[in-house]
């Protein structure tokens, strides 16, 4: 199918949830099969042997699709840099490192309420130091990300026609890229 390079497209449950991403060529395929219909079409046309279709951008499934709710967010650099919007924890600059605010040394986890963005000068200072031991702040309970927008796009970027059916956080269209 030509075309099928242009992306991701949004499915949304028969009941217009927001359910998960696939690829533009996965979309087309469920529209293709009348499994879902377009609700929002993107860019151009995809082309196949028999088959003219405007892009999906958002589909809708017509059977509804029962999830396990998954209140579980993996834990990576990029989910993390999206949680906190790209700024450093401690002097809200820009963040290129992870710190662990009880150090792993001293047995903090890797856990979502013990891993912050932080830039390099703030983690060097810091070092194997707690917070409180430099007299620093958190300017937020560091905590797990909760909400539709996350179990659906995890740390992935928005498309901005998207934004109607997520309940997105303005740091995840800036940083999510
Ligand atoms: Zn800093």
């Amino acid at each position: 199918m030509d075309g099928a390079h242009l992306g991701v497209a949004l499915v949304l449950n028969a009941t217009y949830e927001p359910l998960c991403v696939v690829s533009v060529r996965r979309a087309a395929i469920l529209v293709l099969t009348a499994k879902a219909s377009c609700v929002t079409d993107g860019e151009g046309v995809l082309h196949s042997a028999r088959h003219r279709i405007p892009v999906p951008c958002v589909v809708r499934l017509h059977r509804y699709v029962r999830v396990p709710y998954r209140g579980h967010v993996g834990l990576s650099r990029r989910a993390l840099f999206a949680r906190d919007g790209g700024r450093c924890a401690y002097c809200r600059g820009p963040a290129e490192t992870v710190d662990h605010v009880l150090p792993r040394s001293r047995g903090g986890g890797h856990t979502w309420d013990n891993v912050v963005a932080a830039c390099a000068r703030c983690n060097h200072t810091k070092s194997d130091r707690t917070p409180a031991e430099l007299g620093w702040r958190l300017h937020t309970a560091p905590a797990s990300p909760r909400g539709t927008a996350w179990r659906v796009l995890g740390h992935r970027a928005a498309d901005p026609r998207w934004a109607g059916w997520l309940d997105l956080d303005p740091a995840m269209l800036d940083q999510a890229a």
